[in-house]
């Protein structure tokens, strides 16, 4: 391949595809090259798709989209081992309003979304890994792939290609993903019947419910679990981080075994059917672990950037997100007769601190490390709480008060009257 693209996207998830179709749309010359058999086969999600950051890309996007269900539900669980202390909030969507999020299947909205880039006019190639940037000095200009004759040049490559961000850092252009900062989450989907899900879940239609759980059910590691319903299946995962995983000696699998023989778990998905098992990392760093996000020739998006804010379990809306501020740069600088230097796609970097990405991933900046120091949250706290639900709920001839005393014993305790004010003061630094 001879031919000069202005522009080479690397991978084909929600990052590389929305550049990709932006770019093409405002008629660029693009090549997009994805390593999968197609868009979507290596991909891993819950998966919640927040609509707005598509509907910003394809307007009216619902119309077309494979989606699930809308989610109405959403319930937070704090789990001890064999119970949990939760929250809900429910809410349809208001008659001239539509649904923000949606569950999805990543295979058939990846899918779904090259055909937009494709009709947009963008070169789609897969079954081709981008081995290394080819570099003249500093500059980038074009990649080097795993097809014979396999280097093509471009005025500008966009860096989309995940959380292993590989091209990068073999071209040097960031430092390699660390343990702390990566998150190793595992998922299966369990089959039913679609009236069965609707059932347990007091649902209808298209509507969906999500559960997002914390605490014991990660044997103090950092990280999360959670399940998702789909039209006839449930999303069903948990994730740690790398570097928890390594030291604790406990396996991924092991854990999603726990969770789905607890007791709050386990009803929800009786009977069915595990039809896939996949695991991915997922970076959750935050803004501290960001690398640089632009340079002579290329910029960097999604995942491969590290862009995800974990406190919010959120993701594919941030790779949606710059990898559209990434193609409004690019476009901006080509309709203004400007190149693709370090100091014009500067403007990149100033369109991702003006927008909600890095002002939430800024936020929320000392969450990893606190919960990496702190792993009470994680353990003593789930704990606690359980035990004061039950202690409070119980009715067995003890007044309030003296409940009401045994819990604050409960909680002097096991942290210390020093203990529980220094913890609160780090969770609202944490989340301030
Ligand atoms: P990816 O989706 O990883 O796409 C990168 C693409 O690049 C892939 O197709 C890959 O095959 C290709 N590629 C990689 N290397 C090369 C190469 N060298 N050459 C060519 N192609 C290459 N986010 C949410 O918003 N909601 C959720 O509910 C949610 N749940 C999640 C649950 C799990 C278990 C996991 C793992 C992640 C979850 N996320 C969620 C995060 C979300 O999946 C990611 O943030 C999102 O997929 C990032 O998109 P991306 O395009 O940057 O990267």
């Amino acid at each position: 391949m001879a031919e000069h693209f202005d522009a080479i996207v690397v991978g084909a998830g929600p990052s590389g595809n929305t550049a990709a179709y932006l770019l093409a749309k405002a008629g660029m010359k693009v090549l997009q090259l994805e390593r999968g058999e197609y868009p979507g086969s290596k991909n891993v999600q819950g998966a919640i798709l927040y609509a707005e950051a598509l509907e910003e890309v394809i307007p009216n996007c619902r119309r077309s989209a494979p989606l699930e269900r809308a989610v109405i539900e959403q319930r937070m669980w704090l789990m001890d081992d064999h119970s949990h202390v939760g929250s809900h909030f429910r809410a349809e969507a208001g008659k001239d309003e539509q649904p923000t999020r949606y569950t999805v299947v990543r295979a058939n909205l990846d899918k779904w979304f090259s055909k937009k880039v494709q009709d947009a006019g963008a070169l789609l190639v897969c079954e081709t890994t981008v081995l290394d940037l080819l570099k003249e000095g500093d500059r980038v200009v074009g990649v080097r792939t795993d097809r014979a004759n396999g280097e093509i040049r471009a005025d500008v490559v966009v860096l989309a290609d995940g959380v292993n961000s590989l091209v990068a850092t073999r071209a040097g252009l960031r430092p390699p993903v660390q343990a702390q900062d990566v998150a190793l989450a595992v998922k299966e989907m369990h089959f039913l019947p679609r009236a069965t899900i609707e059932e347990r879940f007091n649902i209808q239609g298209d509507h969906g419910v999500v559960i997002e759980m914390f605490g014991k059910i990660t044997r103090g590691m950092v990280g999360t679990g959670f399940l998702y319903t789909n039209k006839e299946s449930i999303s069903l995962g948990v994730g740690c981080m790398v570097s928890d995983f390594k030291a604790s000696r406990l396996t991924p699998y092991q854990l999603l075994e726990d969770m789905k023989a607890h007791p709050s778990v386990r009803q929800l998905i009786a009977g069915s059917e595990v039809k896939e098992y996949s695991a991915h990392l997922i970076p959750e760093g935050g803004y501290n672990a960001i690398p640089v996000v632009h340079g002579e020739g290329w910029v960097i998006c999604g995942d491969s950037g590290g862009f995800v804010n974990a406190v919010h379990r959120e993701g594919s809306n941030l790779a949606m997100t710059t990898g559209r501020l990434a193609a409004e740069t690019l476009i901006a600088l080509r309709d203004a007769g400007k190149d693709f230097s370090a100091a014009n796609l500067r403007r990149y970097r100033q369109a991702l601190e003006q927008s909600f990405v890095m002002k939430d991933l800024k936020k929320y900046r000392d969450v990893p490390q606190i919960l990496h120091g702190n792993r009470q949250f994680l353990t003593t706290y789930p704990e606690l709480l359980s035990r004061a639900a039950h202690t409070l709920l119980k009715v067995d001839g003890v007044d309030k008060r003296s409940k009401e005393r045994q819990i604050q014993r409960d909680f002097v305790e096991k942290r210390s009257r020093l203990g529980l004010f220094g913890d609160a003061i780090k969770l609202i630094r944490a989340f301030r």
